[in-house]
């Protein structure tokens, strides 16, 4: 987007308008906290404001600023639709395809035609969107959201929520600013965010140090099911239904739980396969470190996408099928893998 574009954005929220902030089925921090604060700053210029999630959150989130203000599009649909009918600018966040809402929300998104602004930093971005500030570079929707602020020169507008929420996204999408799109950038813009008030160690506590027993037991039996396939330098997890159900399994459980396959020494790709019989699907999660496209690997062969090094996807066969489908991929992508 040129600076032109940037203007226009500033000069249509000049004035009041009903507008609507989208993000993707299954928030994560990023989706949530990108959502939060575009939502507290337009506020701020007497908006008709909303922020629309396909499904609720994980609970360690739930207690961002203004998170119960949420309209969650599968309990409260007839509220959503009729707020996305009559909205003016729809911004969508931290995804760039819109079937990325899930099958029932997009049907309402298809019947409507609002003037789309879309910031995000997935690749391969769709063409939806009047404005699309789109950087696959950046760390996290949070940061492009600071960004955007920053271009329209309002940064001034910041408060201790704004701050809190753009906070929690940076953290979670960088892994705690250990993934390697953390640039000096990032932390140059997190330094100001706690100048502005975000509480760095209570945010961290907040989002991570709430686990359940349940939810280790889980892990533990994450671990467990854990196969490595030392040719592709590659290692996988897979829970079961069964599995999941006899740890009392929340949304949110499995968070990061992949990240263990891929701490294994030589490994550089890695999954988690996840069923979900409600949906009738296999959820997957690919991770690697390094030039492996997980993004490309999801897109072409499991109905997904994402970035170079975190992406997700889903199968719709049983999951031993899914398992067997993936191991016998992986010969096709030996050069890459045995680097
Ligand atoms: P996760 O494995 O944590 O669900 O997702 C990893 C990354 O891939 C996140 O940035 C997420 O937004 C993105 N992602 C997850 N599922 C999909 C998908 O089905 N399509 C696309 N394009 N991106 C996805
Ligand atoms: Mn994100």
């Amino acid at each position: 987007m040129n600076i032109e574009d940037f203007q226009s954005i500033k000069k249509l929220l000049s004035k009041p308008k009903k507008i609507v902030i989208v993000t993707h089925r299954n928030p994560d921090g990023d989706a949530y906290g990108s959502s939060l604060a575009l939502y507290l700053y337009l506020l701020k210029f007497d908006h008709e404001v909303t922020v629309i999630s396909p499904n609720d959150c994980p609970d360690f989130l739930k207690w961002m600023p203004s998170e119960k203000e949420i309209v969650i599009f599968e309990n409260e649909t007839k509220k959503a639709s009729d707020l996305l009918k009559a909205a003016e600018i729809v911004f969508t966040l931290d995804f760039n395809a819109l079937h990325r809402v899930g099958e029932r929300m997009l049907k309402t998104l298809e019947k409507i035609d609002p003037l789309y602004i879309m910031i995000d930093h997935h690749q391969q971005p769709d063409d939806y969107a009047k404005f699309s500030y789109v950087d696959p570079k950046v760390s996290s929707c949070c940061q492009m959201i600071y960004q955007f602020v920053e271009k329209i020169e309002h940064l001034s507008y910041l408060d201790t929520d704004i701050a809190t929420c753009l906070y929690t996204g940076i953290m979670t999408d960088t892994g705690s600013f250990r993934f390697p799109a953390t640039t000096c950038e990032t932390h140059n813009i997190v330094a100001n965010l706690l100048e502005a008030g975000a509480n760095n160690s209570e945010i961290y506590n907040k989002i991570h140090n709430v686990s359940t027993y349940n939810r280790l037991q889980l892990l533990g039996k994450a671990l467990q099911n854990m196969k490595v396939v030392e040719k592709y330098r590659t290692a996988y997890i897979t829970l079961s239904q069964s599995e999941l159900n006899m740890f009392k399994f929340k949304k949110g459980d499995t968070e990061g739980f992949v990240n263990y396959a891929l701490s294994l020494e030589d490994v550089i790709f890695a999954a988690i396969f996840i069923e979900d019989r409600k949906q009738g699907i296999i959820k997957i999660s690919f991770r690697s470190v390094g030039d492996f496209s997980v993004n490309e690997f999801s897109r072409k062969h499991f109905n997904g996408g994402g970035h170079t090094n975190a992406a997700g996807g889903r199968s719709e066969v049983s999951l031993d099928k899914t398992e067997k489908n993936f191991i016998d991929l992986l010969p096709l992508y030996q050069n890459e893998l045995q680097k």
